[in-house]
């Protein structure tokens, strides 16, 4: 049989679009269905100084006092107003780093991150962003669980934050590592620390003492 350079072209494109059609074919419904998820406006509110505060999605204030006020006293005939919130204690801010996000999807790392409180993925504490929880890899993570991998994931600040406190750490043991190291593993994996900043920080704190 005679191949001709046209049987040839044909038989091979045609080869390599078979293949290739379940990949154009699957983004297809994914793109759709992310089309038609409806923007949000994300507000958060709840009574003064506790921890029950709750997302809405609302347009405008009005709507979202109307909604908060429902959820807490029933639904309030007519207009809401600004004094009918604090008659009740509550209050009710906008939160613009949620805005986007699905009511039902906010998670504690949104809370915090968003400078407010939440429970601490890994304790489960009521923790809030002003007193040094932080937002981390889609955590929650109170002051107390924070560790040294923790704030090297985080932000610069973080990140010589937690030079500092391994200095420290070295300098409360007399430079003895392997007891530092002892110490850190009953909370994280010592081994998550660079092998050249534990070194930066060791030479830092033999300085010193
Ligand atoms: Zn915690």
């Amino acid at each position: 049989m005679m191949i001709s350079r046209r049987t040839l072209l044909v038989s091979a494109s045609a080869a390599a679009i078979v293949p290739a059609l379940p990949k154009i074919a699957l983004p297809a419904p994914i793109t759709a269905v992310e089309a038609v998820k409806p923007a949000t406006t994300i507000w958060v509110g709840g009574h003064n100084g506790e921890f029950d505060w709750q997302p809405i999605n609302a347009e405008t204030r009005q709507e979202a006092m109307r909604e908060l006020i429902a959820s807490w006293e029933g639904i309030p005939d007519g207009e809401v107003t600004e004094e009918d919130l604090a008659r009740h204690d509550l209050c009710l801010e906008r939160a613009d780093s949620m805005d986007g996000l699905q009511v039902d999807e906010i998670k504690p790392y949104d809370w915090v991150n968003a400078g407010l409180g939440a429970c601490c993925d890994r304790c489960g504490g009521e923790c809030f962003a002003p007193d040094g929880a932080r937002a981390i890899n889609g955590q929650a993570i109170c002051e107390e669980c924070l560790t040294i991998p923790d704030l090297l994931d985080s932000d610069q600040y973080d990140q010589e934050l937690a030079k500092e406190r391994l200095t420290e750490w070295l300098m409360n043991h007399d430079c003895d590592e392997a007891s530092v190291r002892k110490q850190m593993s009953r909370d994280f994996d010592p081994d998550l620390i660079p092998v050249d900043l534990w070194q930066k920080c060791l030479a830092d704190a033999r300085a010193e003492l």
